[in-house]
């Protein structure tokens, strides 16, 4: 299921995880809370999964897909049939009933992405308004955001692309985030619009960004101390 490439990919993130201490900083917290409310406000939700993020958390993000009512699609970077079909059992081993993008079915192209990843099903990503996409590359997420649509990054790397161009951006691992995206999906679930909606505009990414990098300085900080 994961590319050659996407081993290293997890190693630009593992090496990130040891400067933010291997534990959701603060600032993650508070981008789960906006991250939820988007995926639970929105009209159509969908979960992009790669190869790396169907490995680590596949059976988490098929509960988090049911609690938020999202769609779940294979986007692949080097893609193959096989690899969108291997994806697409896994996930519905873990009770997914539906996993869009698979070969032909992703015939919309997105502007302004050179990789095979322009390819997008139209009923998922092609007509979602927010895009959940763990482990992203930054064309991609710029060419998601130019399109319209709300994008909520899990990156590791609060300084890649993907993070800066984000609507949300959790700078965590994907195996601690998406387990917080679902508790905060559950507790907020029943909120009204409005109260979802209070969520979404009192969060800044850029703020939150600059928060991220200083828990980072502070917790590097005291590692040398001690
Ligand atoms: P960008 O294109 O956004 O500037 P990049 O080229 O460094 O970033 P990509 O290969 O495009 O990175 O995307 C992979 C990203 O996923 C990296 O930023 C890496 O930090 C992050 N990453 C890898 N493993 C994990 C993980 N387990 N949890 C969260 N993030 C991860
Ligand atoms: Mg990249």
């Amino acid at each position: 299921m994961v590319a050659p490439q996407g081993l290293i990919a997890h190693g630009r993130g593992e090496a990130f995880d040891y400067v933010i201490g291997e534990r959701t900083m603060p600032a993650a917290s508070v981008a789960t809370l906006a991250a939820a409310a988007l995926l639970l406000k929105a009209e159509w939700p969908v979960i992009s999964v790669n190869g790396n993020a169907a490995a680590l958390t596949g059976k988490e993000i098929v509960s988090l897909a049911s609690i938020v009512s999202a769609s779940i699609e294979v986007n692949l970077f080097h893609r193959t049939l096989e690899r969108e079909k291997l994806i697409a059992r896994l996930l519905k081993s873990f009770g997914a009933k539906e996993v869009l993008g698979v070969g032909s079915a992703a015939s919309r192209t997105i502007r302004g992405i050179s990789s095979s990843r322009a390819n997008v099903d139209p009923n998922g990503i092609g007509k979602a308004d927010v895009v959940l996409i763990p482990l992203e590359d930054g064309d991609r997420a710029q060419a998601l955001e130019h399109d319209g649509k709300s994008v909520i990054a899990i990156d590791l790397n609060p300084l890649s692309r993907t993070s800066q161009v984000a609507s949300v951006t959790i700078v965590d691992n994907v195996v601690r985030a998406i387990p917080a995206l679902i508790r905060s999906s559950r507790k907020m679930k029943e909120l009204p619009k409005s109260q979802l909606e209070k969520y979404i505009s009192r969060f800044n990414n850029e703020r939150n960004l600059a928060n991220a990098v200083e828990q980072i300085v502070q917790y590097l900080q005291g590692w040398m101390e001690n």
